[in-house]
């Protein structure tokens, strides 16, 4: 999700010192599956690519490989200025997003296998997304939500989200079951961002 507004909300977990210290202990155990060269090489991918639709599968092996996934995404995700990003976005077919809505980095989360649960009121508001460069869709989400996930030790997470929190991670669990933000668009979102679509299909083509 790409960033229009900046609120906060509590929780600090997996700050990305720990991450990286947790990533060198295990790597230094030899259990590291993903090459460090192709964690590297992860690049966020753009709409249409085919890879954004597919229902993402659960993580299942909470290793080295899967905290070098998410050290890179929030870096990706930070380079774009964005407050989420779910793995498919880089092309993983995995149940993890991760996300910061303040932009402080002690506010770096990852969240694998999560549920969303206890959605309440409604609002709506523009989003973007990492994937669809400048289009903008004004959505309507729960305002609030309780989201329950693991961490990337497998150690459960339950934490209750307000306003562009929970936003975000109504948006980063739609990436896991392969849904956009264009997939909801009104008339005058469609004629808004028909340009901008266009443009990224063609770019698309002549990749
Ligand atoms: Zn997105």
């Amino acid at each position: 999700m790409s960033a229009r507004q900046r609120l906060g909300i509590g929780g600090v977990q997996n700050h990305p010192e720990q991450l990286i210290s947790f990533y060198q202990e295990i790597n230094a155990k030899g259990s590291l599956i993903l090459s460090d060269k192709r964690v590297t090489s992860l690049r966020i991918i753009h709409f249409p690519d085919p890879r954004l639709r597919k229902r993402c599968a659960p993580v299942e092996h909470f290793d080295a490989e899967l905290a070098a996934l998410a050290a890179r995404m929030l870096e990706l995700m930070r380079e774009d200025k964005g407050v989420g990003l779910a793995a498919p976005q880089v092309g993983i077919n995995r149940r993890i997003f991760v996300c910061n809505v303040t932009g402080e980095p002690a506010d770096d989360m990852v969240l694998a296998n999560p549920e969303l649960t206890d959605l309440t009121g409604d609002e709506i508001g523009e989003e973007g997304c990492l994937s669809i460069p400048d289009v903008h869709v004004q959505m309507r989400r729960a305002k609030e939500c309780v989201l329950t996930a693991r961490d990337l030790k497998g150690n459960p997470i339950r934490l209750k989200g307000v306003d562009l929190a929970a936003r975000c991670w109504q948006h980063e669990c739609d990436h896991l079951n392969g849904k956009l933000i264009i997939d909801h668009m009104s008339e005058a979102d469609k004629i808004a961002n028909r340009k901008q679509l266009k443009k990224l299909e063609s770019d698309f083509k002549n990749k």
